[in-house]
């Protein structure tokens, strides 16, 4: 093999490298995973809203019962009064009387209007229910996915670590003053720095060379860093 053709394994294996990485970066997962963690979003924004729904309904009940018992007590401070023999006066027994049942009235009222809200909490309680499900579906749909994800990255890795070593050894085959060229050549023309010449044409670009200036390329010494005239990549031929 010519020193120019240990290039060329540099190239194939820059290629690989290339390849496994764009396929690491374009996993299928990846889309699918984006696509779990915007629908989780959506539930969450909901789940949200109808926590605060539910926890203003329940503060409302709430508030209903504490005065519903709050009226509850000086209904039975009333009572207490009425039975205690401190009252005597037909007049003022029958203004507490009327004030016992005022109060009993507001409880009773009370009361109802928090059955009322715990009915109307109770919808919302499903609903809540069930976004919680659905997002503890995605949750373990964006885990299995992840450690889908996380596995075949591992592998790529893995590769790419094997990749790394063999053109390690490969570019240790090439003269310093070829891997010079190659790299910049490399970087600026899409990922391929050096191609074969096949006939009359380049590998790289992929266009025949006209015929003047391809005698020139082959009485060129074998060893002579030869470039494409159209492409610029460096030529093994
Ligand atoms: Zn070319």
């Amino acid at each position: 093999m010519g020193s120019l053709d240990a290039i060329l394994s540099v190239q194939d294996l820059d290629t690989r490298a290339d390849q496994l990485r764009h396929r690491r970066d374009r996993l299928p997962e990846l889309e699918l995973l984006r696509a779990a963690q915007a629908q989780r979003a959506e539930v969450t924004a909901r789940m949200e809203a109808v926590a605060a729904r539910l926890h203003e309904l329940r503060a409302r009940e709430k508030a209903l019962e504490d005065e519903a018992a709050l009226v509850e007590e000086r209904a039975a401070a009333v009572d207490r009064k009425l039975y205690d023999g401190s009252v005597v006066a037909h007049r003022e027994l029958e203004a507490f009387q009327a004030d016992h049942r005022m109060l009993k009235q507001r409880q009773s009222q009370l009361e109802d209007e928090a059955i009322a809200l715990m009915e109307e909490a109770e919808p919302v309680a499903g609903e809540l229910a069930v976004l919680e499900e659905q997002a503890a579906c995605h949750d373990a749909e964006i885990a299995r996915l992840e450690a889908v994800l996380a596995e075949a990255r591992a592998h790529i890795d893995a590769e790419l670590a094997e990749v790394a070593a063999e053109r390690e050894q490969a570019a240790a085959a090439v003269p310093p003053d070829v891997l010079a060229a190659y790299e910049p050549l490399r970087t600026r023309m899409g990922g391929v720095g050096a191609a074969r010449l096949v006939g009359a044409r380049c590998e790289g670009c992929h266009l025949e060379i006209p015929s003047a200036e391809l005698e020139a390329l082959r009485a060129a010494p074998a060893d002579a860093l030869v470039t494409c005239p159209e492409c610029g990549r460096l030529l093994v031929r």
